[in-house]
Formats: structure tokens, sequence, C-alpha cells
């Protein structure tokens, strides 16, 4: 199963602030990691009054090297794509530092009950300011966001549109060197085949995700995504009504193309495969077990 072109030319100094368009600058953070890539994107759109997206993870140097790239000017606003612990902690000493507001979709609801320490964990304790519904915009002297409501890879997850350059900070809904994962009960794989197909209604010309370089004319790489998720529903259909039981046995087979490092990943994003079976009624649950209908 490799229908999938990933791009993982992306070699970037993390701290230094780099012009990725007219608009926008992204800062990397130091924190690489099998989940991350090379770290998460930081980005600050505008100049002299901007805004900043994802400040990251609770790090110093980090922070440091934010407030250095926008020396001399006002952040106005921090938003936010998702609640992840690479995402959002650093919005509350950004917010300390410059005063700007935080904005978001919102806090989630759902306890992480996986058990899995991932990387990408989730910042509990995240409050935006001010939460943001599909469509409201966020706007500064040369730019205007707009956001654009994408569950999926958790349930507060939103991309904003940056009008001037339609282009799309997608964060970690679709990411060019890597699938995003899903995880339950946060995670939700009928969601986020929705937030795919909603990106296709859409004209951007360019995606800024949360790690890994950026991708022009995106469209293709999100039919693709969503072409390929069909296709590992469809095998972990298969192994169900071939007679496997447990996860672990669906990801040996069906992701036996992945580095094993990321199993525990596929077994996340597994289980949301199985959940969203269930709920199409291509697989029932009983007692805790997954079965062919
Ligand atoms: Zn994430």
């Amino acid at each position: 199963m490799t229908d999938l072109q990933f791009d993982r030319s992306f070699e970037v100094t993390p701290g230094t602030a780099v012009q990725v368009s007219p608009l926008v600058r992204r800062v990397l953070v130091n924190n690489p990691s099998p989940y991350t890539f090379k770290g998460t994107s930081t980005f600050i759109v505008g100049s002299g009054q901007v805004a900043v997206i994802d400040p990251g993870p609770d790090d110093a140097v980090h922070l440091a090297a934010l407030l250095d790239a926008v020396r001399g000017e006002t952040v106005t606003h921090i938003l936010v794509t998702h609640s992840h612990a690479d995402h959002s902690p650093l919005a509350r000493r950004l917010k300390a530092v410059t005063g700007a507001k935080t904005l978001a979709y919102g806090t989630v609801e759902a306890p992480s009950s996986s058990g899995l320490r991932l990387d990408a964990s989730i910042d509990h304790d995240f409050a935006p300011d001010m939460t943001l519904a599909e469509g409201d915009v966020v706007n500064g002297p040369s730019w205007t966001l707009e956001a654009l409501f994408t569950p999926g890879h958790m349930s507060n997850h939103m991309c904003f549109a940056l009008q001037e350059e339609q282009a799309l900070f997608a964060g970690d809904h679709v990411m060019a060197w890597a699938t995003s994962v899903i995880a339950p009960p946060d995670g939700d794989m009928g969601q986020y085949f929705a937030s795919l197909r909603k990106l296709l209604e859409r004209d951007d010309h360019v995606y800024h995700p949360g790690h890994g370089p950026s991708k022009r004319d995106p469209l293709p790489l999100v039919r693709s995504y969503l072409a390929h998720r069909r296709m590992r529903e469809e095998a972990i259909r298969a192994r169900v009504a071939q007679g496997a039981r447990s996860v672990g046995e669906i990801v040996a087979s069906v992701y036996a193309d992945v580095d094993p490092k990321l199993h525990a990943a596929a077994a996340l994003s597994t289980t949301a495969h199985l959940d969203h079976l269930v709920a199409q009624g291509k697989l029932r649950k009983v007692d805790g077990i997954y079965e062919a209908t």
C-alpha cells in the first residue's frame, strides 16, 4: 500500500524566521519526533501588526525565538488550529508577554482514554479568549484570516484561510510529509473524511501545514488521502471479515508498509476506522469485539 507520495524535503533551522510568502513567515520549533517530523511550524502572518498561528509547545527557547522574530512589531492575535500539546501550550506565555488575544474553536470535552502518550497528546488546560466558529474572520491591516472548522484529527481542529494569498494554514488536518493520526476518542474518522471532502470544495492554492513543507496545488493530495483512507478502511473491514479480532492483528497486516515505530499511532487510526465502519453499519461491535455484519 504505497500509493501516497510524501514530501519530506524540509531542511529548516529551528528558531529562525523564514519568509515563506509575502505575508507569511515560519519559525520551526526544535521538537522533532516520529509524530512531529522536524518539529512544529509556528506561522507569523502580516508585518507590523501580526497574527501568530500555533505558538507550539511550552518551550522558553521557542518563545524567545518568536519574540525575536516579531521584534518592533505588535502581535494582535494568537490563533490555534487545535489543542494538541505540540501546538497550543505556548499560547499562554506568548499572550502574557504580548497582550494578544488567543482564538480557537474551543476546548475539548473528550478524555484521552487511550492510555497511549503520543507527542500529540491533548493540552487540556487550553481555553481561548475568543471562540471561533466556521466562517469567522480575523483581520489585520494587510491580512484576512477566515476560520474553517475541520474536526477529525481533533474535535476542535480548525484551518485558517489567508484570503490575500489563497493560502490555508492546515494544522495537522492535511500535511505533505505524512498522513494525519486519528486518535479516538477525540479523533473521529467520520469527521475526518467529511473535513477532507470540505477542502475539495475550496480553491486554496497552497497549504501551510503544522509540520513539514508547504504544499502548492494541494487538491490532488487531498484526493489521494481520501482514496488512501478508503482503501485502508476497506482492508481493515476485510481483515475483520476474515477473522481478525484484535487491533494488533489488523495493524500487523494492514500497516505492514508503515515503520513499526509508528504502529502505536496506526493502532489508534485502526480503532478510528473500526468505529467508523460500525457507524456506517459495515461492522458491528459486540462486547468490545468487532465482527462482520
Ligand atoms: Zn495534532
